[in-house]
C-alpha cells in the first residue's frame, strides 16, 4: 500500500484515491489503444468519448439545462477574469459586483479594463469575514451581469443563498465549490471553476454558460478568447488538456458513484459541522469568520491567545501526516480545505490532532 497522507492542501488539492487509482491502472495503456490517453490524437475516438462522457456526467451531476453549453478551457479560473467582461459586457453599460475577497479583487481589476463597474457591496471594512446581504432592488437592471464569488477561498466565506439580481444574468467564480451543493444552473448567466479544487487537476477551466449570452461578444476578439469559438467546436477549436479532462471525467463518474451532488453535499455538511463545533466548543481556537457566512469547502480558524503557535501547528501537524494547513500567504492564520474529494477520516484526525495539540499547549 502506498503511503497517503490528510491532504488539506487548498489547491491543486486531494483527489479521490480511487480515481487516482484507475488513471494509474489506465496510463500506459489506454482503453486497449497499446498508448497512453496522453499520446494520442484529441481526434481518436477514445478521446472523443472521454470528453462526450466527462460532459454528459457534468450535464447531469448539476442538471445544467440544455440553454447552457459545457466548456473545458485553459488558462485558469484567472484568465475568466479577462473573458467574462470582453465577451458579455454590454458597451456603455456597467457591471455589478459584490466584493468578497482576493478572488473578486482581481476580477475587479480586470473588469475594469473592459467595462464601467459598480461595486454594490463590499465585506472589506471587516477584513472580508462575511457575506454582504444584497436585496434584489440593489441590481442596476440596465447592468450586463452581475457578478460573485460563491466560495472564499481565502477568506473562508461562502455564500450560503445566491441573490436576486432582478434578471440581471448572475455571473459566479465557483472555483472553490462547484460540485460540492446542489445548485440551480437556470439562475446563472455563467459559472465557471478552475479545476484544482473540486473538479480535478490544474490546467482545465470548467466554463457553463447560457448560450444567448455569448451572441454579445464582438467577432473581433481574437478567436480563442470568444466563448462562441469553443461552443461552436464543443472544446476542440485547438488541442484542449486531453488527460486534465479525463482526470475531470473520473472524478465525475466517482461522484456519481457517491450519490451525486446531493450525497455529497450532506456529507460536506456533516464534515464542515463536525470541525466547525471543534473550533467552537474549544476557547483555544477561534473562527474569524461570521457564523452565517462560514465556508463549507475552507475551513479558516486561528490559535485565540497566541498566533506564533500556529507555525508550531502547522510543523507538528505536518510531522503527524496533516497536511496543507497553513493559511494563506496573505492573511496567515490556519485553513483546512476540506473539498468533496477530503475523506471524512481526515476532518476526523484533524479533529484528533486539534485536540491533542491544544492539551499540550494550552
Ligand atoms: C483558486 C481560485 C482562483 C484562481 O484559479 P486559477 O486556476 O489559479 O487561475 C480563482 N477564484 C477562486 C475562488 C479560487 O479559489
Amino acid at each position: 500500500m502506498t503511503k497517503r497522507i490528510h491532504n488539506f492542501s487548498a489547491g491543486p488539492a486531494a483527489l479521490p484515491l480511487a480515481v487516482l487509482e484507475k488513471a494509474q491502472s489506465e496510463i500506459v495503456n489506454f482503453m486497449d489503444a497499446g498508448m497512453s490517453l496522453m499520446e494520442m490524437s484529441h481526434r481518436s475516438k477514445e478521446f472523443t468519448q472521454v470528453i462526450e462522457s466527462a460532459e454528459s456526467a457534468c450535464r447531469r451531476l448539476l442538471n445544467v439545462p440544455d440553454t447552457h453549453a459545457i466548456l473545458f478551457l485553459q488558462g485558469g479560473a484567472s484568465l475568466q477574469f479577462s473573458m467574462v467582461p470582453m465577451n458579455i459586457a454590454k458597451s456603455g453599460q456597467s457591471i455589478d459586483l459584490i466584493n468578497t475577497g482576493s478572488w473578486s479583487k482581481k476580477a475587479i481589476k480586470e473588469f475594469k479594463k473592459e467595462s464601467e463597474l459598480n461595486v454594490l457591496a463590499s465585506s472589506e471594512d471587516k477584513n472580508f469575514s462575511y457575506i454582504p446581504n444584497v436585496d434584489s432592488e440593489s441590481f442596476n437592471k440596465d447592468a450586463s451581469f452581475a457578478y460573485i464569488t460563491s466560495n472564499n477561498t481565502i477568506a473562508g466565506t461562502q455564500w450560503q443563498s445566491f441573490p436576486n439580481t432582478n434578471g440581471v444574468p448572475l455571473v459566479a467564480d465557483m472555483s472553490s465549490d462547484i460540485f460540492s451543493k446542489r445548485i440551480n444552473v437556470a439562475d446563472f448567466g455563467l459559472i465557471f471553476a478552475g479545476a484544482q479544487k473540486n473538479i480535478g487537476p490544474s490546467g482545465v477551466t470548467l466554463v457553463i454558460v447560457d448560450k444567448k449570452l455569448v451572441e454579445r461578444a464582438d467577432e473581433a476578439l481574437p478567436t480563442m478568447l470568444q466563448y462562441r469559438t469553443h461552443i461552436k467546436a464543443e472544446s476542440l477549436y485547438n488541442t484542449p488538456p486531453t488527460f486534465g479532462i479525463y482526470m475531470c471525467g473520473l472524478v465525475f463518474e466517482w461522484l456519481e458513484a457517491q450519490g451525486g451532488v446531493a450525497a455529497i453535499e450532506e456529507i460536506n455538511n456533516r464534515k464542515s459541522a463536525k470541525l466547525y463545533a471543534a473550533i467552537d466548543a474549544s476557547d483555544f481556537y477561534i473562527s474569524p469568520v461570521e457564523t452565517s457566512s462560514r465556508s463549507k469547502m475552507n475551513v479558516v480558524f486561528r490559535v485565540r491567545h497566541d498566533e506564533a503557535l500556529e507555525a508550531t501547528f502547522v510543523k507538528e501537524a505536518t510531522a503527524a501526516g496533516l497536511s496543507g494547513l497553513k493559511g494563506h500567504r496573505s492573511v496567515g492564520g490556519l485553513r483546512a480545505s476540506i473539498y468533496n474529494a477530503c475523506p471524512e477520516a481526515s476532518v476526523d484526525a484533524l479533529i484528533d490532532f486539534m485536540k491533542a495539540f491544544e492539551k499540550a499547549n494550552r
